[in-house]
């Protein structure tokens, strides 16, 4: 088959600049055959299918452009290649196992979808709207009167809306310093409570009205598998039998609780009951130093509460760099009652005056009694509510669904995503993973070959991090090199009143590529996205280093962690060249 130059974007006549293959080398699908360099990045052309190099129709210096040819393969199926050869992995992995299906179900249900997906979080909504959009008939079954899951409901919507709330609370206040005093606010709960729900409203009922449009058929229920063709809806009206040629499990997961705490007692709350908002407590414990804890602890700290954080690991975000959780460490140390790293909550007693908290930390053991007890120590996948075995999904002791690259578990017309089929537990991951699954049921060739995830805390300010850590590097024996650019040298963030900021990105020794970063600072979570796409994009140093940033911005900051690792910086002096 000849082998040509699959769509590279809007590049035409790319030099050459490796030729990464000899005639009679046998290459499998994916492996690179050729590198290209544009004036934006560097791309490898990869094999569309496993074969003999036969002959190479280029060499270096030449200039191609999408549907060159660039190389005969021998013993290749030309039906077999991609049209748009994606980078990686784009071969199925290997399936995950099935297991004998118990349930008995089978025939039509009284409804039918060509599609039918449980759970309607951003993973589930997201892949009924895109099957529905290519083309199928799409059930969407919620146990919920509302759309949107954990995410629109009770996890990101909300709780960015108090968060915002509470940056302005303190960023008032931190403008006394600067010349302008505000009065100390007067936080107005119901009201603030009604304005969170109407954005989480705006946004709920926004899905009803596309799920309509589209004529995906919402069946409010909770369901269960009863054969491998099969869920049964247990609806306000009884129960709906709805059979399915082809499921997606969007299930999503849930607080996880601890045996030793009096979950019965209202003075407890997870992340839902914190986002309730019913008082400020005078005394907040939050249990678990991670994103959802440390944004919960940002909103009740803003309002007026003593926060204390208690968290097992030796640093609060224990995902991120050490040196990029600091400047938010140092700044909520000042605020908080106290931080405790190192630490575990071994018992919690109710009390008539609070609850009273027994921890073990570097120091021994103490007691203390607060208000409120916030347990923030993790998500637990919801893949045991749901029957799955009955129609022959394996889910593994934790409540996890296994897939492949396609989404699909051991039943090959059942697929799962977002929480329930792993880490990282994020909306933008099931979104991703959403569309997927729907383009491949509806008979596309799709893979999940992204490279990297970015994770974001919004705290203030806040922690943002994307692909490999210098941590991880560390561990992993990789030879990195970073370029890491301190904000007390951004114009931009100086007028903003801050300067802790940290923007690190991390290369590769080898070829200078981005294929990590950290940031923190205001904005972190917006800034990230650069990063992210210049790893996908396979960008090196110089490329950042010379693409053309706004000034004053605080994406300029990605700009110059380049320059610093690259040794040409203007607005500090240069590290040592490399
Ligand atoms: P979910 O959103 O969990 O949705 C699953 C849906 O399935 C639910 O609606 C549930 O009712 C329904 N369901 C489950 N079982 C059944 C059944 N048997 N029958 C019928 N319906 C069923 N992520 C981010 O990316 N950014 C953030 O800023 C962010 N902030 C967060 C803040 C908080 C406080 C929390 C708790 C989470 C946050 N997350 C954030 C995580 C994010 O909410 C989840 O990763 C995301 O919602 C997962 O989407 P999903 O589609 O997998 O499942």
């Amino acid at each position: 088959m000849d082998v040509k130059v699959p769509d590279i974007g809007d590049f035409s006549d790319v030099p050459v600049i490796g030729i990464l293959v000899s005639v009679g080398d046998t290459v499998a699908a994916e492996d690179p055959l050729i590198e290209l360099e544009s004036d934006k990045a560097t791309m490898e052309v990869p094999s569309p299918a496993a074969g003999v190099v036969k002959e190479i129709k280029v060499a270096e210096g030449d200039t191609v452009s999408e549907g060159s040819v660039i190389m005969v393969l021998e013993g290749a199926d030309a039906g077999d290649t991609p049209a748009d050869a994606p980078k990686e992995d784009t071969a199925p992995a290997q399936a995950p196992a099935a297991v004998a299906a118990t349930g008995t179900a089978t025939g039509q249900g009284d409804i039918h979808g060509e599609v039918v997906v449980l759970g309607s979080g951003p993973g589930g909504y997201t892949a009924a709207f895109r099957a529905a959009d290519l083309g199928k008939k799409v059930v969407l079954i919620e146990k919920d009167s509302n759309l949107g899951g954990v995410c629109l409901n009770v996890g990101c919507i909300p709780s960015k809306a108090l968060l915002h709330a509470a940056k302005v609370i303190s960023e008032a206040d931190e403008m006394g310093e600067h010349g302008i005093k505000f009065a100390k606010p007067k936080v107005d709960l119901k009201k603030l409570r009604s304005w969170k729900e109407s954005v989480v409203n705006q946004l709920t009922g926004g899905l009803s009205g596309l799920a309509k449009v589209r004529k995906v058929q919402v069946v409010n229920g909770y369901g269960r598998f009863s054969g491998p063709n099969m869920i049964e809806v247990q609806t306000d009206d009884g129960l709906t039998k709805v059979s399915f040629d082809q499921c997606i499990i969007a299930a999503g997961s849930e607080p996880v609780t601890l045996p030793f705490i009096p979950h019965d007692d209202p003075r407890v709350i997870d992340s839902t009951g914190a986002l309730e908002l019913e008082d400020v407590p005078k005394r907040l414990l939050v249990l678990g130093g991670g994103i959802i804890g440390l944004e919960m602890a940002t909103v009740y700290d803003a309002l007026g509460s003593k926060v204390t954080i208690v968290e097992f690991m030796d640093q609060i975000i224990p995902g991120a760099d050490k040196d990029i959780v600091k400047p938010l460490h140092k700044r909520i140390e000042g605020r908080y009652e106290a931080i405790l790293t190192k630490t575990k909550v071994t018992a919690v007693e109710a009390q008539k005056k609070g609850l009273k908290v027994t921890m073990e930390g570097p120091d021994g053991e103490k007691t203390d009694t607060f208000d409120k007890v916030l347990v923030a120590v993790g998500r637990k996948p919801n893949g045991h509510m749901v029957d799955a075995e009955k129609a022959g999904v394996a889910v593994d002791e934790r409540g996890f669904i296994n897939v492949d690259n396609q989404q699909r578990t051991g039943v090959p017309h059942i697929f799962a995503i977002g929480d329930v089929v792993g880490q990282p537990m994020l909306a933008h991951k099931a979104v991703h993973e959403g569309k997927v699954a729907a383009e491949v049921a509806a008979g596309e060739k799709r893979f999940f070959d992204a490279r990297v995830i970015p994770s974001v805390a919004y705290t203030d300010p806040e922690v943002a991090w994307v692909g490999v850590t210098e941590t991880e590097a560390k561990a992993q024996g990789i030879k990195v090199g970073k370029g890491s650019f301190p904000w007390a040298a951004s114009g931009r963030s100086l007028s903003l009143g801050r300067s802790e900021g940290i923007t690190k990105l991390i290369f590769d020794e080898e070829d200078d590529r981005v294929i990590g970063a950290g940031i923190v600072g205001p904005n972190a979570g917006d800034l990230i996205a650069e990063v992210a796409l210049a790893i996908e994009m396979g960008a090196d140093a110089v490329d950042l280093g010379h693409t053309i940033h706004p000034h004053p911005t605080l994406s300029e900051t990605v700009n110059f962690a380049a320059e610093m690792f690259e040794g040409t910086i203007t607005d500090l002096i240069p590290p040592k060249k490399r």
